[in-house]
Order: structure tokens, then sequence, then C-alpha cells
């Protein structure tokens, strides 16, 4: 019987090298070495053959990583970069071409829309973009040439949540190639695979790693789809360097158990936070208030670590918020240990226009906050002092 994915994200190892080391090797080194030039030849006449040549194809600690993200997806196989953009570039790169088209989700991370609109029209790769909150509109954007159809559920700040099972029909019906970034939510609590996704990929960078030292991405699918995206990483190298993999692969051992606190702590403070006078429209997929929950408890385990709220005195209160914070720390990133505020506004999606902002629901009183493994009530209170003074 195959072991539960609390345990495969602990158990699942490369083979123990001779040393008999209980955690994970960490294999730094940039090629592997061959007992004869007949060897040497036979690896690089098959680019399939499962076999060590140079850190930028494949690696036994970077091979270790994708072995467990993809067990814990529900995936066949997967390849491992060094950032989460580059996961995504590598992604639309390996499967769009010129006179292709994509229908994206308007609420994406600021560089995936970055990509969208400033570099794919440079190879002649055209996009729409359609609203979360209507997924009716979906199924008319797709023309002969769409070729992909692009998700972040929960979305990045917005956490507006769609069907992935309803999208994925769609998408089995025209034959159109569907990919999620499941980067909120993580395979602890949610496996898009499972309701019909084609790709799942990941800015490992945020809880995958989930202490905020490394940086990394991973795609995760069937074996026919990963084939082209690994020889596209293969030949022009965004690919994981073995360290930052060792490190992840140690961080999936509690993943669970992270993202289990993360959530526990999260609904407290959303729950906390409704009703509070400085602020309105308290977001968390688990709160019966927001507007997708019975899509998030369809397809989510627990509602996540983001909450998002309102802050009333706007643009202005959203900075004081910041600045009267005593602990909470003020960072871009999210997906830590320790608890993130940020102002989306004025920082990852400053080079929107207001009214792109506005459309993918970034109001100026926005804050994001990335809810960490803390006491929760330290958390509170710091959060309550703070809104006293915005
Ligand atoms: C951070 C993030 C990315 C980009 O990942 P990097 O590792 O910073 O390159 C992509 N998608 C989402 C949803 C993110 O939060």
């Amino acid at each position: 019987m195959s072991q539960r994915p609390e345990t495969q994200a602990i158990r699942l190892q490369t083979t123990r090298t001779g040393e008999k080391e209980h955690a994970t090797p960490l294999f730094l080194t940039s090629s592997f070495i061959y007992d004869s030039a007949e060897e040497m030849a036979a690896a690089f006449a098959d680019d399939s053959l499962d076999v060590n040549i140079y850190s930028r194809f494949s690696n036994p600690t970077v091979d270790e990583f994708i072995a467990k993200i993809a067990a814990l997806e529900g995936a066949e196989d997967g390849i491992a970069t060094g950032t989460g953009m580059a996961a995504i570039f590598s992604t639309f790169m390996t499967f769009l071409g010129k006179g292709d088209h994509i229908v994206s989700a308007s609420a994406v991370f600021g560089s995936t829309h970055t990509i969208l609109t400033k570099y794919l029209p440079k190879w002649g790769i055209e996009h729409s973009y359609f609203d979360m909150t209507r997924p009716e509109t979906i199924e008319a954007m797709i023309k002969p040439n769409t070729k992909m159809l692009y998700v972040e559920t929960p979305s990045n700040p917005g956490l507006d949540i769609i069907d992935i099972e309803k999208v994925a029909e769609i998408c089995k019906k025209h034959k159109v190639l569907f990919v999620v970034d499941n980067c909120f939510a993580t395979p602890a609590v949610q496996q898009p695979i499972k309701y019909g996704a084609d790709l799942v990929l990941h800015s490992a960078t945020k809880f995958i790693d989930g202490q905020g030292r490394v940086l990394g991405g991973v795609v995760v699918g069937r074996k026919e789809l990963v084939k082209p995206l690994y020889l596209f990483v293969r030949n022009t190298g965004p690919s994981m360097s073995a360290f930052n993999a060792w490190v992840l692969t140690k961080s999936l051992e509690t993943l669970f158990v992270r993202m289990d606190k993360h959530a526990e702590n999260a609904l407290k403070i959303a729950q906390g936070l409704q009703g509070n006078a400085k602020v309105s429209q308290v977001k968390y997929p688990f709160l019966e208030t927001h507007p997708q929950y019975a899509i998030a408890k369809k397809q989510m385990s627990n509602g996540g670590a983001i909450v998002t709220f309102e802050i009333k005195a706007g643009i202005d209160g959203g900075r004081k918020f910041l600045n009267a914070l005593k602990m909470i720390s003020m960072t871009n990133n999210l997906g830590d240990t320790r608890t993130i505020a940020s102002h989306p506004a004025s920082t990852t999606h400053s080079k929107l226009t207001e009214e792109e902002r506005n459309a993918v629901g970034i109001t100026p009183g926005l804050i994001r906050v990335s809810v960490g493994l803390e006491h929760v009530e330290d958390i509170l209170e710091d959060i309550r002092q703070a809104l006293e003074k915005s």
C-alpha cells in the first residue's frame, strides 16, 4: 500500500550512499563522471536516460525534491527551477509559440502579469484576461489558437477562488492545457490535479520553503507534459541549485504540520478582525462571508495562511498601519514562520495602473497578512494596536 502524503513528505528519499546517512544527502557537484568512454557516449546519446550528466540537466538532490512534490500533488513527474517565475516562464515558453493565445485570470501575480503583457507579445503570443469571480465568461474567450488556460487559486492578493473542476471541464472540452499556480494553498491543502488540472506550479520560495530562506520553483504533471518542460530547462538553464533543493526537500518534511498551524492561526485572526471598527471586508477562504466559501470548502482542506482586510482610512491608513507594527515583519515575501504584512497597492502591484489594480481587487487600503506560526494572541495584539494608529 502506498504511504499517505503526510508520510511521503517525510520519507521519500534518494537512495542512501555508502555513508548510510539518515538525513537526505546534498550532492553539490556540477557534473558526474563515467567509468568508460562508452558509458559517457551512451549518456549523451539518449536524453530520456535516467543518468546524471550535469547539474543543469539533473541532480540527485533536485530529483528528490521533484519526486516528493510530485507525489504530494498526485503527479507523475516534474521539473524544478531557480525561482517561481522561472517555473512560470518555462511553462509558457515550452507550450506556447508564435500565433498562440493564452486565457488567464486577470488576478495573477504581478510578474506573471508582466510576462503576459510585456514579454509574450514580443514572440507573437496574445492573451485574454477573465475575471475570477465571473467564470461563466471563460468559455467564450477560447479561440481556435488558444493553447493554455492559467489560474492562481486562491489568487494573490485578492484571495479569489475558482472551481478547479469546472474550469478543467471547459479545458478538456476545448483541448486547452490547464495550468494552476498552487502557491497559496500548497499540496498539503489543495491538489489541483485531482480536479483535472494538467500542470501545477509553485513558487517554492513561499510555503514550500516556509522559512524565508531560499528561492525555488517547480512544475508537476503527466510524464508526456514534463518531458518537453525538462528539455526546455535542460537547454535554457533556469535549473534549481542542489543546495536550494536540499533546503526545500527538508522543508517538505514539515509542510503538513506547518500548513495546519498556519491555517488554525489565520482563521482565528480573520475571525478576530471581523467587526473591528478600523477595518472592512476581512477576507479568508474559510470565513463564511467569503464569496466563494462553498468552492473553498470543496477543494481545500483548510483556508491557508493568507488573510486580507481593508483599512477604512485608505492608502494613508495602510501606511500608518504598517509603520505602527511592532512584531509583524514589513516585507513583500509571504509563506514564512514569521507573520508578514504588506500593502500591495504600494509594493507588489505598484507597477499596475490604479484601474488595473481595482480590476483585480487591490483597493488603496488593502493589507495582506501572511499569518505565521507565532502564538496567535501575539499576532492579534500587534494587528489590533497598529489598527488603532491607522
Ligand atoms: C511569489 C509568487 C510567484 C513568483 O515566485 P518567485 O519564487 O518569487 O519567482 C508566483 N506566483 C505566486 C502566486 C507567488 O506568490
